[in-house]
């Protein structure tokens, strides 16, 4: 297939640099992931997707994959790169409590619908994330320690393969590309629209809550202690935030450090309110925010930022949060450190995150990992060096509890040298995972990401 019956096929745009619209089909989240496709295609049907994967087979070409631009790792240049926006299909049923969700919806979007259902679905921490991308890489939400991973759910996907053709993908159709695409992430094509399983959850107890600077040590403390023993039905993470002074930033989070407990919790209010007491008597917060929410509220628990930024990312895996630890985060980011971090998380994990699923899948480092450490700095290029290094050096002091292993989803454009995807995965089944990429992309045309490499 040449360009031209490229054009002719494709139902949406198909744009090359200097094309009217090419720049604004780049459109992206995190602003320090610069673009430069040689051909873009804006994908409006499967078909589409099929056209511009048969095209770059037949150019040589690989293929990247832009949903809503937040994890885009390694650069796309001279390559075919499709972007999903349009494939917006959403469909919930209520009686049969599933979903179907095409590859340019975001949980946004979603959360609105399932809630108007009474359901839920294992959304994260950021709304403006595509549904698609974060379950293929994982999903680690604030539902996790009671329900798992979003991909643990997942009952089928409609995906392109390197050959072209598009498949409905189930345990019983296809059960190793099943299996590698619930946490290989974009490795083994593009998926048109998974389908999964929700939750009866309308509304629940959590939120979060605001605490200033000066009480970080003792909310990191007691979040230590605290997460010693809780019952799965709370999942929590704490952030020390340092946020600027933007105008999308709430005037008293502005500027300052900010410690940030987050909560939901699936048992009684009454429960969760106990529960959470003890961080209410360390003294006053700036805001809180926690009581009886909808499902529509999800995304006010983190209050993760929807605008554009440039960001950079950096993670670890924690088998254990000692003491030692928590005064290890709070030297690099805590009051008095000369932290450049707008976010040092710590998630509390375990639970159901730590067992395997009814139906098994690629979703790594679950049973060692009882902490997930996530670093955001923000900043323009000639900054990258410096914030990378300081994330670097924050994360190499927490190795006595490091597992040194890494969740997919919290591996971005700094963690994308061949070979570092394996990190994501037990050994045997990263060996695995080649093995079923040799199979499905033997010529690797899907690798502007964490790559799995297909098996010698
Ligand atoms: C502020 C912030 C908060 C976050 N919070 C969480 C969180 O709470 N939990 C969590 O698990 N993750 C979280 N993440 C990580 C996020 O889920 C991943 O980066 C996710 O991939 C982003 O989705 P996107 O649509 O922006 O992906 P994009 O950046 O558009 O794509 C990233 C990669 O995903 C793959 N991909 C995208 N679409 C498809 C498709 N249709 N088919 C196949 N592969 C595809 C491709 O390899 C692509 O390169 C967060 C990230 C940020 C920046």
């Amino acid at each position: 297939m040449n360009l031209d019956t490229l054009r002719a096929t494709v139902a949406g745009p198909v744009l090359l640099p200097g094309d009217p619209g090419y720049a604004d089909e780049l459109a992206t989240y995190n602003l320090t992931v610069v673009h430069t496709p040689a051909v873009v295609v804006g994908a409006r049907t499967a078909a589409d997707v099929q056209a511009a994967v048969r095209y770059a087979a037949g150019a040589n070409l690989p293929v990247a994959i832009l949903g809503a631009g937040h994890g885009s790792s390694v650069s796309d240049e001279g390559a075919v790169l499709i972007t999903t926006r349009r494939l917006t299909g959403l469909v919930i049923d209520k009686e049969a409590r599933t979903a179907r969700v095409e590859a340019g919806v975001r949980w946004a979007e979603f959360i609105e619908e399932a809630n108007k259902a009474g359901l839920a679905g294992l959304n994260g921490s950021s709304p403006t994330v595509t549904v698609v991308s974060y379950t293929l890489g994982g999903g680690l939400g604030p539902f996790g320690r009671k329900y798992g991973y979003a991909a643990d759910h997942v009952t089928a996907l409609d995906v392109v393969t390197a050959d072209g053709e598009l498949r409905h993908v189930t345990a019983a159709s296809e059960p190793d590309l099943f299996w590698a695409l619930r946490g290989g992430k974009g490795n083994f094509g593009v998926v048109i629209a998974i389908e999964f399983t929700l939750f009866p959850i309308p509304a629940f107890y959590g939120g979060g809550i605001f605490f200033p600077g000066e009480l970080a040590a003792d909310v990191l403390h007691l979040f230590q202690e605290w997460t010693q023993d809780l019952p799965e039905e709370m999942s929590a993470s704490v952030g020390l935030l340092h946020l600027p002074p933007l105008p999308f930033v709430p005037e008293p989070l502005r500027d300052r450090l900010v410690a940030h407990l987050r909560i939901t919790y699936l048992g009684s209010p009454s429960e969760g309110a106990v529960l959470v007491q003890p961080f209410r008597e360390l003294g006053t917060p700036i805001i809180d925010a926690v009581g009886i929410l909808p499902y529509a509220a999800i995304a006010s628990v983190h209050n993760d930022p929807v605008e554009p930024l440039p960001l950079y990312e950096h993670g670890a895996l924690l088998r254990e949060l000692p003491k030692e630890a928590v005064d290890t985060v709070l030297k690099f980011a805590g009051p008095g450190s000369a932290s450049p971090l707008v976010l040092a998380e710590i998630r509390h994990m375990g639970g159901a995150l730590s067992r395997a699923p009814e139906v098994p899948n690629a979703v790594g480092n679950r049973d060692e990992t009882l902490y997930n450490v996530f670093l955001v700095a923000a900043g323009g290029p000639p900054a990258a060096a410096a914030l990378h290094g300081y994330e670097q050096e924050l994360i190499d002091a927490l190795a006595p509890w490091s597992t040194g292993r890494r969740y997919l989803n919290f591996m971005f454009a700094g963690d994308a040298a061949p070979g570092a995807a394996a990190l994501a995965f037990a050994p045997e089944s990263y060996e695995r995972l080649t093995g079923i990429k040799r199979r499905f992309d033997p010529a690797n045309l899907f690798r502007i990401n964490h790559n799995i490499a297909p098996a010698a």
